[in-house]
């Protein structure tokens, strides 16, 4: 990394510093705004004065004035995430104006504290307290205090690489170890030694704070001590069969015999989660008036900001005094093991399983699979019960179970991932030599190799390794190579108009409703918008029909079409389309009444895609190219025939390989469009590859 060529700046120069608090609990006007304070302002700032971090605000400041790094490890809850960053703002560490960056791994981290902070400084979202995220920018020139996702961090750096917008950058949930935070750990090593004036705070829940602090080399250590109450561990004594089954019914019993207190469950995903609130709503409303009333709340990422609040409203209260008492159920993924701290929870459910991402480089396969926990998260976990009382964790497997099969700690992300897109953002900041790159812990060398040979494939890197002008256009985008590819190369198929569709459509979430209760009509509404050449068109079909109803939230609902889905979708797409303006990639299509309009499409599909496709057997099924996985047709698509050669968007590992979001594509187009990859020279004895033989002999006897 020493190689890089760049501005180095040790004084860090800019107009007069932000307004500083002399004291908060003084003033009485927010010299933000000039108003004076609110009310609900002096009411918060009591909540904050009892968090650990609080007295230790003077010790905080003193060491970071004399030292340029800092980690900091406290218990969940302690006031790390809302407090600290404020305490560097107030505390004027930030020289000229420069701002503070406050990082967080997952997106509905950075939304829900930043709104949270903005209320404390009684300030209005957006403007001195903001946030950004991928595709979402709530930030703006007033901004001092920012938090953002560690990748879009990651990003900003490959236009700013010392980061000289920052004065202060926090860390947060370092102990997560997410691929873009061990990467910026790296980076930021690096502009450390740079820039002087930088400084930077590394916070994490407690655990590994030494790893962190021997990386840090001299970095000083704050502990804030834990103000955690007892919780009692209970295990289940036989194995049980259906966590989902045994969770539920622990909830129920919960609400029944124990006393007043919140329940937290933890649970792996949306659908889960969704399935799981129903059912446990209905079991406690067959209860009636016997029991209190329950608020079953659930909490995962993709779920609208006004929703993610709910988590912090207070719980119901008893029907009748005297009576049974309320209670608030909390049904979330690992957000809440220790991103978003939820207060007056005494009860925690810890079935043993979340969602997590494993990458096998032999068969270039990266999946989210549902996996039993770390030791170290089951102690998590279990600590959000003793946040305001002694509390009670419910674990739902056996304690043998807990000290033989779970392992102690939670491999980094960066060993258990597809590095493509890290590595191209490496390589266009300027870092050739991955092998010595200061990694925490350093990925598999396979999988670094994969991550280059795909990026290789995609015309991204030369067969140097160095970035190629192709490469670089695709780095300018935040989306994986291959969307980044299929984008670039869409004009050369004069159809960029639709596949900027078509790529904002597959960066939102789903866009097809499917409740449980019309699985039916939705399914009905579904196929209206089905092409007959696959999921990406059908993907097109639905943006047009949207944009051709003006938008409309009523058609949607009637279409069984997620309106947000949607409204994302148009403004990922408004943003990709500044991205390709500012960088002279012409906005085309073909004419709507060609024949080649949908082969056009097809075709640049390809360009991106040509490494995911499948191959139709005599035998009946598909086997990945070159890899020879067999693989199925995912039940949600909406191809009604087996093509011959079938393109996908993700690799689905479940009971089943499935293959998800399909398009047919031709074989001609494959050994037109990637020759490099479908090179017989370089091709496993297959079928496919008999095919192929005699697409390329016909293509030489003059085929076009
Ligand atoms: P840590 O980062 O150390 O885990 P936080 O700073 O996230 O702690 O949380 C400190 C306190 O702020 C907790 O008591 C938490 O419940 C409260 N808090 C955070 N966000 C909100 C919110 N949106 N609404 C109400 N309370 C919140
Ligand atoms: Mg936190």
């Amino acid at each position: 990394m020493g190689e890089r060529k760049r501005k180095l700046s040790l004084f860090d120069e800019g107009p007069p510093p932000a307004p500083v608090v002399a004291s908060t609990a003084q003033a009485t006007i927010n010299p933000y705004t000039g108003r004076p304070f609110s009310q609900r302002y002096f009411d918060i700032l009591e909540k904050r004065k009892h968090l650990p971090v609080w007295q230790q605000k003077k010790d905080f400041l003193g060491i970071m004035n004399t030292h340029q790094t800092l980690v900091l490890v406290g218990e969940t809850g302690s006031g790390k995430t809302t407090q600290i960053p404020q305490f560097v703002v107030e505390g004027g560490l930030c020289q000229g104006r420069k701002l503070v960056a406050c990082t967080q791994p997952r997106r509905v981290a950075a939304m829900s504290v930043s709104k949270r902070v903005a209320d404390e400084m009684d300030v209005t979202l957006g403007e001195e307290v903001g946030y950004t995220i991928r595709f979402e920018d709530q930030s703006g020139p007033k901004t001092v205090l920012k938090y953002l996702t560690d990748g879009m961090l990651l990003r900003e750096a490959m236009t700013d690489p010392l980061l000289e917008r920052y004065g202060v950058v926090v860390i947060d949930e370092a102990h997560e170890r997410t691929v873009a935070t061990d990467v910026l750990f790296g980076l930021l090593k690096e502009v450390l030694k740079n820039r002087p004036s930088l400084k930077a705070v590394v916070m994490s829940a407690t655990l590994e704070a030494e790893k962190f602090q021997g990386y840090f080399i001299d970095a000083p250590l704050m502990k804030v001590p834990g103000r955690l109450h007892p919780v009692e561990i209970f295990y289940t004594q036989e194995p049980e069969r259906d966590y989902l089954e045994a969770s539920i019914r622990t909830v129920v019993q919960i609400h029944i015999c124990e006393p007043p207190g919140d329940v937290l469950l933890f649970l792996t995903g949306e659908e889960e989660i969704e399935d799981a609130c129903k059912k446990v709503q209905r079991e406690i409303g067959n209860l009636g008036e016997q029991v209190g009333e329950a608020k079953v709340v659930p909490l995962y990422s993709t779920l609208p900001p006004s929703a993610q609040q709910r988590i912090f409203e207070a719980a119901p209260p008893a029907r009748e005094s005297g009576g049974p008492v309320g209670r608030k159920i909390i049904i979330s993924t690992n957000i809440a093991e220790t991103s978003l701290t939820i207060d007056g929870i005494v009860y925690v459910i810890d079935p043993g399983f979340a969602k997590q991402k494993v990458y096998n480089p032999r068969i270039r396969v990266e999946s989210l699979l549902v996996s039993p926990i770390s030791r170290a998260s089951a102690h998590q976990r279990a600590g959000r019960a003793g946040r305001t009382q002694p509390g009670k964790c419910f674990r739902l497997y056996t304690e043998a179970s807990f000290k033989k099969d779970l392992q102690e700690q939670t491999y980094p992300e960066m060993l258990r991932s597809n590095l493509s897109t890290v590595v191209l953002q490496l390589k266009k900041l300027g870092i050739d030599d991955l092998v010595h790159f200061d990694f925490m812990d350093p990925p598999a060398p396979e999988t670094l190799m994969r991550a280059l040979e795909l990026l290789n494939y995609l015309g991204a890197l030369d067969d140097e390794g160095n970035l190629t002008s192709v490469g670089q256009l695709m780095s300018e985008f935040p989306l994986d190579p291959q969307l980044a590819k299929m984008l670039v190369a869409s004009p050369q198929f004069k159809c960029s108009n639709e596949i900027l569709s078509i790529t904002a459509m597959l960066s939102v979430p789903n866009c097809f409703m499917r409740p449980r209760e019309a699985q039916k009509m939705a399914d009905e509404a579904k196929a209206r918008f089905a092409h007959i050449d696959g999921d990406h068109l059908t993907y097109l079909n639905v943006y047009h029909a949207y944009k051709q109803n003006s938008e409309d939230s009523q058609w949607c609902w009637e279409h069984f079409i997620n309106t947000r889905a949607m409204k994302s979708a148009d403004s990922v797409r408004n943003q990709l389309t500044r991205i390709c303006q500012r960088h002279n990639i012409s906005l085309v299509s073909t004419d709507f009444n060609s024949k080649d309009y949908y082969v056009n499409i097809r075709k640049a599909l390809t360009a991106g895609f040509f490494m995911q496709v499948a191959h139709l057997e005599r035998t009946g099924h598909y086997l990945t190219v070159k890899d020879n996985q067999m693989v199925y047709q995912h039940p949600s698509t909406g191809l009604d025939h087996k093509p011959e050669w079938v393109l996908y968007n993700e690799f689905v590992l479940t009971s089943k390989n499935y293959i998800r979001i399909l398009s047919d594509v031709k074989g001609e187009w494959l050994v037109d469009i990637a020759p490099h990859y479908y090179d017989l020279s370089n091709f496993p004895q297959c079928e496919a590859r008999r095919v192929l033989e005699r697409l390329y002999m016909k293509k030489e006897r003059g085929f076009s």
